[in-house]
């Protein structure tokens, strides 16, 4: 038996693998179709042939961080900053609800504007009108008394990636004042706060190595999170990393059919960032193992300032109102899209 085919069974059955097996498997630039197929099983037998969909608000590219990758940086002064008052929030959930997305998933830059007291009101006001639905936050770090006040408010979950599970990779991508182990610690505040959490990390960041993503995978293994992002990195022409190359779409697939072997049970998107690299990048993350895609329910008017790297996809079947043309995508991909899901839990 080949290598390739042995290292995949082994994270089949036992969900793990050494940290040698994984540098192997992460080494190896032969034909991993073995690899993708069996990940494709295990999905298929855990989740069957359904894809999730989650209606995405970018509520604000406000950010006072200085992230190095990220286009919406507070440094950047080429961006065009708005921010979505409740009211346009509001409108974005009416459009989804009447499109079938039963989850809304706010994010934004780090933003002050949003205090505890603006966010509680919003969601509480969007669960009471949309009760059945799902309410999803990605608003950065925030202390865990905030985190506590917007889950008694009615948020369910909350994605935070951890971009890199080693110290010294962490801080080459971020300024000083922000840190792996504070990222961290918010991780750990919003599992014991009772989110359904989900982390991640971006593929071909400048300085990863194998050896960091294999300490990714110990991270989430520890963390066991509920859903895990992965997407490439992709350069933006106003920040540090400008001339750095952009993650590869066949190392993201790769590491899509490794995290569905590793956790079978979690929600793994094929991300935009997927999409905006390849023509064929979600629909080829959708065979691998992913199962959730989550398109742009954000007014038109703000989604090209929502600009974390160039060419960012948010049209065709990247917008929610093209829920047609994705549900064609997904279903030549072989899968099926879910609408109306009641199960907060998925
Ligand atoms: N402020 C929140 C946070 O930090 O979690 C949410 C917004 S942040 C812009 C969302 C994610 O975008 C980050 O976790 C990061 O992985 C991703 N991102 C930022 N810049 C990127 C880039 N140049 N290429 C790919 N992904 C990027």
């Amino acid at each position: 038996m080949t290598d390739i085919k042995k290292i995949t069974d082994k994270l089949k059955n036992e969900q793990n693998a050494s940290d040698e097996e994984l540098l192997w498997l992460l080494d190896f630039d032969g034909d991993t179709e073995y690899l993708r197929s069996s990940a494709d099983e295990v999905r298929k037998k855990v989740y069957g042939d359904e894809v999730y969909i989650r209606g995405l608000i970018e509520i604000s590219n406000h950010c006072k961080n200085n992230c190095l990758y990220c286009g919406i940086r507070a440094s950047n002064p080429n961006v065009t900053r708005y921010r979505l008052t409740k009211e346009d929030i509001l409108a974005c959930c009416k459009s989804g609800y009447e499109l079938g997305f039963r989850t809304f998933v706010m994010q934004g830059g780090e933003d002050g504007y949003y205090s505890d007291e603006v966010m509680c009101d919003i969601v509480a006001c969007i669960k009471a009108l949309y009760p059945d639905c799902a309410v999803t936050l990605s608003l950065g770090e925030r202390s865990r008394e905030s985190y506590s006040a917007l889950k008694k408010a009615g948020a369910d979950r909350y994605l935070l990636r951890h971009e890199t599970a080693d110290d010294v990779h962490y801080s080459k991508l971020h300024p000083e004042n922000l840190t792996l182990e504070s990222r961290k610690k918010c991780l750990f505040d919003l599992k014991e706060t009772g989110y359904q959490v989900g982390s991640g990390f971006m593929v071909g960041s400048p300085f990863q190595t194998n050896e960091t993503l294999v300490k990714d995978f110990r991270f989430l293994q520890y963390l066991s999170p509920d859903m895990i992002g992965i997407g490439p990195f992709i350069s933006h022409k106003d920040t540090p990393f400008k001339n750095e190359k952009n993650g590869s779409l066949s190392l993201t697939v790769k590491l899509i059919s490794i995290l569905r072997l590793m956790f079978p049970h979690a929600l793994i998107p094929a991300t935009t960032a997927l999409a905006s690299l390849d023509s064929k990048g979600r629909e080829m993350g959708l065979k691998a193992g992913a199962n959730v895609v989550m398109p742009n329910l954000s007014p038109e008017s703000v989604r090209d300032s929502y600009s974390l790297y160039d060419n960012k996809a948010h049209s065709g079947s990247e917008a929610a109102e093209s829920l047609a043309l994705l549900k064609e995508l997904v279903k030549k991909a072989g899968y099926r899209v879910v609408t109306d899901v009641g199960n907060v839990k998925r």
